[in-house]
């Protein structure tokens, strides 16, 4: 796309924007900064709506650190994982998201320790409030200030009620979580406020048009564009409201694809990976503020800064060919599982996205004994089949997996 097209896209957005109304009486899309007319090795940055400064397009999601152990989410290695911080603070990265939640609580105190030799400007950290633990202001109030703490910071420049959706929303608004978090940002303590939303569109129409939102964080990639992301996109868009995206790459499954699939991509452009095809996707979108990408070794730091610096929106031939990429995968069966690990820990021991991950990996290798003797290396306890389908796991999972219908399906097919 050339910076004519791209002017073009901000342009539509607007005129949406104008169609659906501006609930908070600002502008809906505010690009400053397209890719284009940037250097090469210069990070891309956005400003948007009524965020203060510019945001790297490429934000660093906090929830898939390097692991000391990797059974155990809260043993980070800190070490290595600093290591990917300042490559990409050096890079400019300068949005860094994190959640009560991440890496058993662990993901927050790491923020605060890997950030603090960066000065406080120089970056934005966001965090969320995990609305499902508040019944009372007070819950509100004691939650946020341990998260200050464990973050070792004076405010949030992001600060979300996670994870809303249209049973969670009406507890939000009346429990006090809502009303401590805007307070809060009346102090000062938060600088944006917003929310991230796994849910069905018309709830996520209601919640935008509550008002006084600053961004919202939502699922976004180009498999899920046309089953929901599109209209999701254009409801905050047509709200005002900047978009945060997660899962770009589906919880990794985009950047890996089976040979045959990817032959499609490399054949139009053989020094592009599938992670840019699907990154270039999103950066076409100009009411996206920031990608996050959660990322676990150096390497997906390098290629990430590659890409980002500066990242170019991509074509509409280049959006034609990922619609037949998507089609193709979808007759690869693979299981819709981001590894969010929202729905752990099961309480008989199902290791539930590590099994997901080795079927989906099963569906598209080529050497599928590998990931069979990787299932069967399991403890029996961690198996699909010690699933006693209580259904625990089923409320929790935001790609509504039948979870349980799913494992026996795995089992079977791991030992057919
Ligand atoms: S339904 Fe099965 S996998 Fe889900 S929580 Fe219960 S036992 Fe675990
Ligand atoms: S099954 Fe659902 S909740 Fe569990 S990790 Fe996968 S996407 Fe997340």
């Amino acid at each position: 796309m050339n910076r004519r097209d791209f002017i073009k896209g901000s342009l539509a957005v607007a005129a949406l924007a104008a169609l659906g109304g501006c609930k908070q009486g600002k502008e809906t899309t505010d690009v400053k900064e397209g890719s284009n007319g940037k250097k090469k090795g210069e990070m891309t940055k956005r400003k948007l709506g009524s965020i203060a400064g510019e945001v790297s397009l490429l934000g660093y999601g906090l929830m898939r650190l390097p692991l000391k152990d990797r059974k155990n989410q809260a043993e980070i290695d800190k070490e290595k994982a600093q290591e990917l911080i300042d490559k990409a603070m050096a890079g400019g990265v300068n949005y860094y998201d994190t959640a009560w939640v991440y890496h058993q609580g662990m993901s927050e105190r790491f923020a605060g320790e890997a950030l603090k030799k960066y000065p406080r400007e120089s970056y934005n950290l966001a965090d969320k409030m995990p609305v499902w633990e508040v019944k009372s202001i007070d819950d509100a109030k004691r939650i946020f200030q341990e998260q200050l703490d464990r973050c070792q910071a004076e405010y949030f420049d992001f600060y979300l009620m996670h994870s809303l959706n249209g049973g969670a929303w009406p507890n939000v608004r009346d429990n006090g979580a809502l009303e401590y978090a805007r307070q809060m940002k009346k102090e000062g303590k938060v600088k944006n406020l917003g929310f991230s939303f796994h849910g069905d569109n018309k709830d996520l129409a209601v919640i935008a048009d509550f008002g006084g939102w600053d961004f919202a964080q939502i699922q976004l990639n180009y498999f899920d564009w046309d089953d929901y992301s599109k209209e999701q996109y254009e409801i905050l868009t047509s709200h005002g409201i900047p978009v945060v995206v997660m899962e770009p790459l589906k919880g990794g499954e985009l950047a890996n694809l089976r040979p045959k699939t990817l032959e499609m991509l490399t054949n139009a452009r053989p020094n592009t990976t599938a992670a840019q095809w699907a990154f270039e996707f999103i950066a076409s979108l100009p009411n996206v503020l920031t990608i996050l990408s959660g990322m676990t070794y150096m390497e997906h730091v390098e290629e990430n800064l590659k890409t980002f610096s500066p990242i170019e929106p991509l074509s509409d031939e280049g959006k034609e060919l990922l619609a037949k990429v998507k089609e193709f995968m979808k007759e690869e069966g693979k299981i819709p599982c981001t590894t969010c690990r929202y729905c752990t820990p099961c309480p008989v021991g199902v290791v539930i996205p590590d099994i997901f991950k080795m079927y989906n990996n099963y569906r598209s290798s080529l050497v599928k004994w590998m990931s069979q003797r990787e299932y069967f290396q399991l403890a029996k306890e961690s198996r699909a089949d010690a699933c006693v389908e209580c259904g625990a796991c089923l409320k929790k999972c935001p790609q509504k997996i039948n979870i349980p219908e799913e494992l026996k399906r795995v089992h079977k097919e791991f030992t057919s």
